[in-house]
Order: C-alpha cells, then sequence, then structure tokens
C-alpha cells in the first residue's frame, strides 16, 4: 500500500517543463503534479497545454506559458512567469525536443535540418540552463534535468544532427554540473529508447500519421529492444525524472540516466 508520503515526493517544489505539453513532458507535468509540485508548462503547443491545465483541475498549482525553447527572450520570460507566479524555481525540465525524417545518406541532408534540430535540442537545452542558473544560484539549490536519447550512446544510421545533438546534451550536462555544484545545483539527463510519441512521426505528412504507422513503429522499437517482452512507455521516462528531480538523488550530478532497457550499452 502507498503511503501518503510516497505520493508527495515534489510536495511545494516549483518546477518547469519546457515541451510539457505532449508526449514525455506530458507524463511528466502529470507525475510532479501528483507528487505535489507546482508546475508550469512551457510549449509552443498552446492549445495542448491549456488542455493539460484544465484536465488537472485548472487550480493554483497548475500553468502554461507558451515558449519557444530557441528563443531566449520566451525562456526567459517562462522562467519569470513560474517565479511570479509560484515563487521560485527548484526544479528545471529541459525536455522540448525534435527529431527529422531518417537519411541514411548524409550526401542529400539539408543544412537547414542539421541546424533545426540543433537549435531546438541543443540551443535550447543551453538556454533553458542558463536561465535556471540565474534563479537557482541565489538560492543555492535546485535540479536541472535535460532529455537527451538513447542516441547519446549508440549512433543510429542516418540520424545525424539528432544523435550528435543528444550527445550534446550529454556534454552540456557534465559542463553546467561541473561549475554549479559548487551551489547546491545537480544537474542531469534522461537517455530514453524509442516511444512510440508525437515525435516518432512529426516529420510524416499528417495524412501518414496513421494508426497502423504507429503501431509499425512501436512493432520496430519492441523487436530491437534488449529488454524483451516489456513496452517502454512515457510514465517510465517520468519515473526517472521524477527520481533526479527528487531528494532521493541529491548526491547524483552529472549523470545520464539511461532509460533504454539495456540498449545503449548492448
Ligand atoms: P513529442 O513530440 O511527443 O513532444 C515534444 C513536445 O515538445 C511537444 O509538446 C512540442 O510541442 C514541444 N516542442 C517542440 N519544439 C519546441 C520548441 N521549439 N519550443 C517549445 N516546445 C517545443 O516528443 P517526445 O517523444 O515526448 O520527446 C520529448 C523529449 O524526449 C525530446 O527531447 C526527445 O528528443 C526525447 N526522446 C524521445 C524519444 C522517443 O522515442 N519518443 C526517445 C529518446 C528521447
Amino acid at each position: 500500500m502507498l503511503v501518503r508520503r510516497d505520493l508527495e515526493r515534489l510536495l511545494g517544489r516549483v518546477a518547469l517543463v519546457t515541451g510539457g505539453a505532449a508526449g514525455i513532458g506530458e507524463s511528466i507535468v502529470r507525475l510532479f503534479h501528483k507528487h505535489g509540485a507546482k508546475v508550469c508548462i512551457a510549449d509552443i503547443q498552446d492549445d495542448l497545454g491549456q488542455r493539460i491545465c484544465e484536465s488537472l483541475g485548472g487550480g493554483p498549482d497548475i500553468s502554461f506559458c507558451h515558449c519557444d525553447v530557441t528563443i531566449e527572450d520566451d525562456v526567459k520570460n517562462a522562467v519569470d512567469v513560474t517565479v511570479d507566479r509560484f515563487g521560485t524555481l527548484d526544479i528545471m525540465v529541459n525536455n522540448a525536443g525534435i527529431a527529422g525524417p531518417p537519411r541514411p545518406d548524409i550526401r542529400e541532408v539539408e543544412l537547414s535540418l542539421f541546424e533545426q534540430i540543433f537549435d531546438v535540442n541543443v540551443k535550447g537545452v543551453f538556454i533553458g540552463m542558463k536561465h535556471a542558473a540565474r534563479i537557482m544560484i541565489p538560492a543555492k539549490k535546485g535540479s536541472i534535468i535535460s532529455l537527451a536519447s538513447v542516441t547519446s550512446a549508440v549512433a543510429g544510421v542516418g540520424t545525424h544532427a539528432y544523435t550528435g545533438s543528444k550527445h550534446a546534451v550529454v556534454g552540456l550536462t557534465k559542463s553546467v554540473a561541473a561549475e554549479l555544484g559548487k551551489h547546491g545545483i545537480r544537474v542531469n539527463c534522461v537517455s530514453p529508447y524509442a516511444i512510440a510519441t508525437p515525435m516518432a512521426l512529426a516529420y510524416l505528412p499528417e495524412e501518414e500519421r496513421t494508426e497502423d504507422v504507429l503501431t509499425g513503429f512501436r512493432c520496430f522499437a519492441e523487436a530491437n529492444a534488449n529488454l524483451q517482452g516489456i513496452e517502454l512507455t512515457t510514465e517510465d521516462v517520468a519515473n526517472a525524472v521524477l527520481f533526479l528531480a527528487s531528494d532521493e538523488a541529491r548526491y547524483i550530478s552529472g549523470d545520464n540516466l539511461m532509460v533504454d532497457g539495456g540498449f545503449g550499452s548492448s
């Protein structure tokens, strides 16, 4: 039986989750909220973000802020809105990320695709870390968690920019962890294996994102997984993020927590 304390691992903490309107980010928002955190969702999808707030009761402990993580003023504003509304910022989750279509021939990759992916996945994470530090350093505490990927450990054919961007998230995490440790701030990242979220099919035209295609993606992921018979869910990833955000991880910093069933090390 769950004791009440188990349900309140983030009681009174304030969190900002970028890309919190869908997929893994939505699961993080819901889990943090369930564990007593005050949560601000920062995303470019306003309708979805507002809908999550409503579905969580629309109370004083949940809010939405429009934010494109590639725009520094947007991230600065999201951090300031969170602090104005909830008083501080204890947990920053740099979750927003995009993937592109796999391109098995590097000679055909447009530079614009590479730049777009690095803009969101690397620049967006850097800006999130920078503005979280602005609040957390004077407070002398905080936890910054970014979403990397199993591709931070393995290559992936034709995913040049995505794989490169997720390796960069690990490098940023280690560098910022080394800098902010003296201020009592922990900095980590989480690396999931493949999950059939909207991102997995986002590069396909709308009409091709059918249930069949999603099922195909799921089957492919399952068939290639290291750990067989268990499907990875967005909740599994949210649980790893919750752990790193909580006091149970109080001496963990600079780490890349793999949620990949051993895929990256096999
Ligand atoms: P998703 O597409 O389901 O959700 C991503 C969210 O980020 C969306 O709500 C989207 O609107 C938002 N977003 C995109 N660009 C943004 C921007 N510029 N500014 C603000 N918000 C933006 O994706 P997901 O699968 O939940 O991915 C979340 C994170 O997990 C990403 O960093 C992704 O790279 C990583 N990841 C995903 C998988 C997977 O298989 N799904 C595996 C490993 C890592």
